[in-house]
């Protein structure tokens, strides 16, 4: 069962690598982390497990970065928001494939994993969402 030995931001891109949006459930009393936690911040139980989340969900804000970090530059101008899960969880990210005037919060998204896109560990995610 290696899926479930370390509960590290580093497993969970190791998980987005493999195209699977993961989260960490605690088995004591059903809380589900995004980014994942080794200890429950609701009991304090370390007795968790790795739940695999459905990589959709609705556009909560969004922004368009225009002046970018080093490493997304050659992306700018691009589009970042925080998407609320079908779970509850809200995950940032990327948004692709879409106009800026067309997007609007609420819009449906899904994630697509992707990797083309920088990724210098341990910061950025090999993961964009894009409309449904
Ligand atoms: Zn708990």
């Amino acid at each position: 069962m290696a899926e479930t030995t370390s509960f590290t931001i580093e497993q969970f891109y190791k998980f987005i690598e493999k195209g699977k949006l993961m989260s960490v459930r605690c088995t004591e009393c059903g809380k589900v982390m995004l980014p994942p936690k080794p200890i429950c911040d609701e009991c304090l139980s370390d007795k968790l497990e790795w739940k695999q989340l459905a990589p959709r969900g609705k556009l909560e804000t969004y922004t368009v970065i225009h002046v970018a970090p080093t490493q997304f530059q050659s992306l700018a101008p691009y589009a970042v928001g925080i998407v609320k899960l079908q779970d509850g969880l809200k995950l940032p990210g990327i948004i692709k494939n879409v106009a800026f005037e067309d997007l609007h919060i609420g819009m449906e998204l899904e994630i697509e994993f992707d990797a083309s896109l920088p990724s210098k560990w341990p910061i950025w995610p090999r993961y964009y969402f894009k409309p449904i």
